[in-house]
């Protein structure tokens, strides 16, 4: 088998020459009915639960002209062969998403046809994170009647360390929505833009705040003055330069989506900041006319930049985050961060579903508080979790 074959390489090389070692590792060539390529090569990201995550896509397509089944998908470190995550069936039913069209995830994929599988993997604190990934893919497929394990995917882990930010806002109560890593409508955002799949949207937050009730809103839930955040500054995570933005967007109607939004509106009034190293912050739905830079200016880290409104693709007032390795907000690829310094408060440990509520209705959130709370340095709050930013 194909693993074994790899590992029985790994041991070889080990005490083979530098100059044999420095090649390629050559695994067995296998006729595969499938093929399977990750959409960017994943990088891990430091989150508040200890652990490190890499949030990462695979596309994959059934080269046969008959029905296929994805049965297991183990992802091994390549250099060990050892697996670092396992999905089973139910896993994959609900991560293996033909045409990448969130809500119709399905292990089954009819013939040739494409789709992509989200995927997550938490490596604990200690363990060492893998230089190279391999997905050892076992489906049946109707046409050949049997199941067949394959490597496929093989990718490198990118070692770069994600880019440290300061706070997007001020004070204390800031919700995570949609964040890092179970929550699906940012981590699964795959678009395809001029022929190409992009996720900018892959570390997003979608900002947030309660009051001492634990609400999002109160009174009527109509009005975008009445969520806690609308109009709250919004500021620059680092030093750099502003690339683009856009003013003249007005506030959405809270309660749903707005139809028919043409796609340079999602955004809504926006900032995209240069902030070096061949990252760019992007911040969208701000209050009109509430930005105070333009293209081209300088701003340092802690500058006011606008305030938080519900311009564009928006159901209710929020900042929505995310760092990206270029400067469109959509046709990128997103990247990991992690804040400098915060606390977290409490954690919605009833999930999106009670978020949702309490976004739609105004009812409270079902907090775990933490207390005191407990303080953190370089990593991501990860989602559902209530920020307080220093003084
Ligand atoms: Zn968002």
């Amino acid at each position: 088998m194909a693993l074994r074959f790899l590992i029985a390489w790994v041991a070889l090389a080990a005490v083979a020459p530098i100059s044999a070692a420095a090649e390629a590792p050559a695994r067995e060539l296998q006729l595969t009915p499938l093929v399977a390529e990750v959409v960017a090569p994943p990088r891990a990201v430091p989150g508040s639960d200890g652990q490190r995550h890499l949030v990462y896509e695979l596309a994959v397509t059934n080269m046969t002209g008959g029905a296929m089944r994805i049965d297991s998908l183990d992802v091994v470190d390549a250099a060990s062969g050892k697996p670092v995550a396992t999905l089973g069936p139910d896993a994959l039913e609900g991560r293996v998403t033909p045409g990448a069209r969130r809500g119709h995830e399905t292990a089954e994929l009819s013939a040739y046809q494409f789709a992509v599988i989200f995927l997550h993997v938490a490596i604990p604190d200690g363990d060492a994170l893998p230089a190279r990934l391999l997905h050892e893919i076992s489906a049946n497929f109707e046409l050949i009647g049997k199941d067949m394990r394959m490597l496929v995917g093989e990718t490198e882990v990118i070692a770069t360390p994600p880019v440290v930010l300061g706070p997007p806002l001020r004070g204390k109560g800031y919700v995570v929505g949609d964040g890092c890593c179970v929550s699906i409508r940012h981590v699964r955002a795959l678009l395809a833009l001029g022929g190409q799949l992009f996720l900018a949207q892959r570390f997003a937050i979608d900002w947030e705040k309660i009051d001492a009730d634990a609400t999002l809103v109160a009174g009527d839930t109509k009005d975008v003055a009445n969520y806690h955040i609308y109009g709250e500054q919004v500021l620059a995570v680092a030093d750099g330069e502003i690339v683009a933005m856009r003013n003249d967007l007005p506030d959405q109607v809270p309660g749903a989506l707005p139809a028919g939004l043409p796609i340079d509106e999602a955004d809504g009034n926006f900032v995209v900041l240069d902030i070096g190293a061949g990252a760019y912050a992007a911040y969208a739905h701000m209050r009109p006319g509430s930005l105070r830079v333009k293209s081209g200016d300088g701003v340092r880290r802690g500058d006011v930049l606008g305030e938080v409104g519900n311009s564009g693709n928006s159901q209710a007032p929020h900042l929505h985050l995310h760092v990206m390795d270029g400067d469109s907000a959509l046709a990128s690829n997103g990247v990991p961060y992690v804040f400098d310094a915060f606390a977290i408060a409490a954690v919605d440990e009833a999930g999106t579903e009670d978020f949702d509520k309490a976004e739609a209705t105004g009812s409270p959130l079902t907090l775990a508080p933490r207390s005191p709370p407990s303080q953190f340095t370089n990593v991501l709050p990860l989602d559902l979790s209530v920020v307080d930013w220093p003084d």
